[in-house]
């Protein structure tokens, strides 16, 4: 492991070191997307320039070093949430696409009329719309696993919402709008009790904290490179395999099959069944530099550092009158979702820009989460481990111009 100070850690990621206008950009919407360091771009560049072909088909040299590349990259992956097995990561487009996976493969084969889904009060459009389609095609009943004012699950709730007919609970690890940490491993203890699987979204823990599934025993966990200093257009579906092995393919074509004929194909065994059609080699080859780059620094030094931001932040927030955090949970990722009285959230958002801060504003793709607390949308800083106190200080700053502007 590296002893690199965070200054030179932040120093590795090219895009921070620009200018918004005359002010040092202070890239704050990290929960969106995180930033790649110079070692996992290099990793892009020697791909593309020296590796690149198709896997898995060619015997020339260049598709078995591209093979490599890519088996070795679904390793790194195995490694890095402890799975069993490697053959139990699947690569897909995003958590998006594989929690789409679990719903099309596992719920159009195992849940049927009269069944029952439960998803989290607070979970990211990604995490109940898949379900909510598939309730409506089987007559199916989705339920809500309700949480606090404060943005916390009330896992007692459980006890009541479980039945016989609980197929599967869809629960965030890290909520991407309010930050909150839940105590997933207790809710996947629950539901496995009353035989219920549980697909977590791991999107917001994986860049953050260490995530090892099979202590938490998950069922299926889904995540996002993009998030976690890696490239957009690859993500993973951790499943245990044999549920994996039980359900029916996703998307048909290529490289999924073991035989085809006019009359029946069988298809090819875990992960290649879930990965028909060239996938996005490059991407996953990017995720695999960035989980060495996570890594060389330590997932427990990151969480502590990112820890020491929030409550730095959190600390800064509490001395602004008129400004409101949401989502207030004791154990909380670097998010603060928050209100200023009075002013749009997309007009925060547009102000801050202009002084260099990155934010998002919005419903953050979780708007039963903004029902949940009465506001239409909310502003939203999110820190990584490169982020610094100048980042949030002028955070602070601009939320001052804003105050000044509107009152
Ligand atoms: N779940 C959560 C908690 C997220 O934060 C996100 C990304 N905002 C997603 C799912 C969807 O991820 P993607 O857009 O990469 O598919």
């Amino acid at each position: 492991r590296s002893k690199m100070s965070w200054e030179e850690i932040r120093a590795q990621f090219p895009v921070l070191h620009q200018n918004v206008g005359a002010h040092p950009l202070a890239y704050l919407d990290n929960a969106a997307s995180s930033q790649m360091p110079q070692s996992a771009i290099d990793r892009l560049m020697a791909y593309q320039t020296g590796e690149h072909s198709n896997v898995h088909r060619g015997v020339h040299m260049l598709s078995q070093r591209a093979t490599d590349a890519f088996d070795a990259a679904r390793e790194k992956v195995r490694r890095f949430i402890n799975a069993g097995e490697s053959d139990e990561c699947i690569f897909t487009r995003g958590a998006t696409e594989s929690i789409n996976l679990v719903a099309y493969a596992w719920g159009r084969k195992f849940v049927g009329e009269g069944d029952e889904i439960i998803v989290s009060a607070m979970e990211h459009h990604a995490n109940i719309v898949p379900w909510q389609i598939l309730c409506q095609e089987k007559g199916a009943r989705l339920r809500v696993l309700p949480m606090t004012d404060q943005g916390v699950l009330i896992v007692d709730a459980l006890d009541k919402l479980l039945n016989e007919r609980t197929k599967l609970l869809a629960v965030t690890h890290v909520s991407n709008a309010l930050g909150t940490i839940n105590p997933i491993a207790e809710i996947i203890e629950k539901a496995h009790k009353n035989n219920t699987l549980v697909m977590v979204d791991g999107c917001q823990a994986t860049p953050h904290m260490k995530v090892d599934v099979q202590a938490l025993d998950a069922d299926f966990y889904a995540f996002s490179g993009h998030k976690m200093c890696g490239p957009t257009g690859v993500g993973v579906l951790y499943g245990k395999r044999a549920l994996l092995e039980r359900m029916n393919p996703f998307l048909a074509g290529g490289d999924m099959i073991r035989s085809v004929s006019f009359e029946k194909s069988t298809y090819a065994p875990i992960p290649h069944k879930f990965e028909a059609g060239t996938p996005a080699i490059l991407a996953v080859v990017g995720l695999g530099a960035a989980i060495d780059y996570l890594e060389s620094i330590g997932i427990e030094r990151i969480a502590a550092r990112e820890h020491e931001l929030l409550e730095y932040a959190t600390a800064k927030f509490a001395e602004l009158d008129g400004v409101r955090i949401l989502g207030t949970a004791a154990h909380k990722a670097a998010v603060i979702s928050f209100e200023v009285e009075g002013v749009h959230p997309h007009d925060i958002g547009t102000i801050l820009d202009t002084e260099g801060v990155a934010i998002r504003a919005g419903h953050h793709c979780a708007q039963p989460v903004m029902t949940r607390l009465g506001v239409p949308a909310t502003a939203r800083a999110s820190f990584s481990f490169y982020n610094n106190r100048q980042d949030i200080d002028a955070l602070i700053s601009a939320l001052a111009t804003v105050k000044e502007i509107f009152h």
